[in-house]
């Protein structure tokens, strides 16, 4: 089993990172944790406030892509993982401006690479490397199923991303996975499907959907609201990544889903039906949703087969969706400073 002592997470600012670093300051109390973080608009100082044990946690600003600055924290803390979660993030963002999303989802996921090779190699022939590059990834690099009878991707499918967002994760895979078969750099990756739950950007779907309730703004689904993802608690998704890390074998992709596969429509009902429960309104919240013309190139089933991750290293998600939904609206209630009566939990 491999033990990080001292890890570098880039991007622990946003979403996944920053629930990932409250998950194992919590579950790991030896672990010191670097965080490297541009401070982009996806990030959020509030998404590491109430850490538990702050004193292990470092958060430096900067950008992954700058090697200096890598070599440097590399160094100066003695890293032995890293993981990157450091990325460029939403679809529509990418169709608008791809530039970026080349910089830091390629090109800086390049860099890291090369500062982990040249770093550890030197440890190595010092006969002290025990090191991990854990690279995160998205079900998107595959593509799309377009019914739902065809069967789920394999992480030997192979990649067919469509929107420049998913080029540049699938570009950032083959880069890692070849600094496997090339350098012997000892990575992971793992791939999963769309996360949902505290401290996401209300850019993103869940947290616009109530966004719109509690500003009472017109909820926008793309289309006709068909389009099929499947989503999975970003804790869960938090459980499956420390046991990859400590776990998974070296040169290996994981695929991480829940089994939960929901249309965009019935996602917005679901929570439109759970808002109307805790901050009820003349009218029901689904009177908001406005279908709006179609993203381009939307794909329209995102679809993961986990039994490599589940059959291998034993991994299943626990929390259901509706407790997930529960727990989600309950942080943004919170973050609106919304009290709610606990008889009104479903
Ligand atoms: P996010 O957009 O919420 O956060 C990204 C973080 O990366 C931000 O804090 C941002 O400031 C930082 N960042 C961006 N560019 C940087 C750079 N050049 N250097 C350093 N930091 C930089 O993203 P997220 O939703 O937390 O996603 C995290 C990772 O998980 C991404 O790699 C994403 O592709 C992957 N992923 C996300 C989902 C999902 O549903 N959100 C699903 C599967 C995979």
């Amino acid at each position: 089993m491999f033990k990080p002592k001292v890890l570098l997470i880039t991007g622990g600012m946003g979403f996944i990172g920053s629930n990932f670093i409250h998950h194992l300051l919590a579950s790991k109390p030896e672990v010191h944790i670097i965080n490297l973080d541009l401070g982009t608009y996806a990030a959020a100082d509030i998404n590491l406030e109430d850490l538990p044990d702050p004193a292990r946690h470092t958060l430096i600003y900067g950008n992954i892509a700058d090697r200096s600055l890598v070599d440097s924290i590399l160094e100066k803390y003695n890293v032995n993982a890293i993981i990157n979660f450091a990325a460029e993030s939403h679809v529509d963002r990418s169709i608008d401006a791809p530039s970026e999303f080349i910089q830091t989802n390629i090109v800086g996921t390049f860099t890291l690479l090369e500062a982990a090779r040249s770093f550890w190699q030197h440890k190595k022939q010092l006969g002290v490397a025990d090191c991990r590059f854990y690279h995160i990834s998205t079900d998107e690099i595959y593509g799309c199923r377009t019914d739902v009878e065809q069967p789920s991707f394999f992480e030997n499918d192979p990649y067919d991303p469509h929107s420049p967002y998913a080029a540049t994760k699938a570009a950032s895979n083959h880069l890692v996975n070849a600094y496997y078969h090339t350098y012997n750099l000892p990575i992971l990756i793992s791939n999963c499907t769309n996360n949902y739950g505290p401290r996401q950007h209300t850019e993103k779907f869940i947290p616009k959907i109530i966004d719109a309730c509690l500003n009472l703004q017109p909820i926008p689904i793309y289309g006709n609201g068909e389009n099929i993802r499947d989503w999975l608690y970003v804790l869960d998704h938090c459980a499956a990544i420390e046991l990859i890390l400590e776990s998974g074998f070296i040169g290996n992709e994981y695929n991480i889903s829940a089994g939960n596969e929901v249309s965009n429509l019935q996602i917005v009902e679901t929570v439109c039906g759970l808002m109307d429960l805790y901050v009820p309104k003349e009218n029901k919240y689904r009177e908001l949703i406005k279908f709006v013309p179609d993203r381009p190139g939307h794909d329209w089933r995102y679809s993961l087969n986990c039994s490599k991750l589940t059959h291998k290293l034993g991994w299943a998600p626990k929390i259901n969706f509706v407790d997930g939904l529960n727990r989600t609206i309950n942080f943004y209630l919170k973050a609106h400073n919304l009290q709610f009566e606990k008889s009104e939990v479903v």
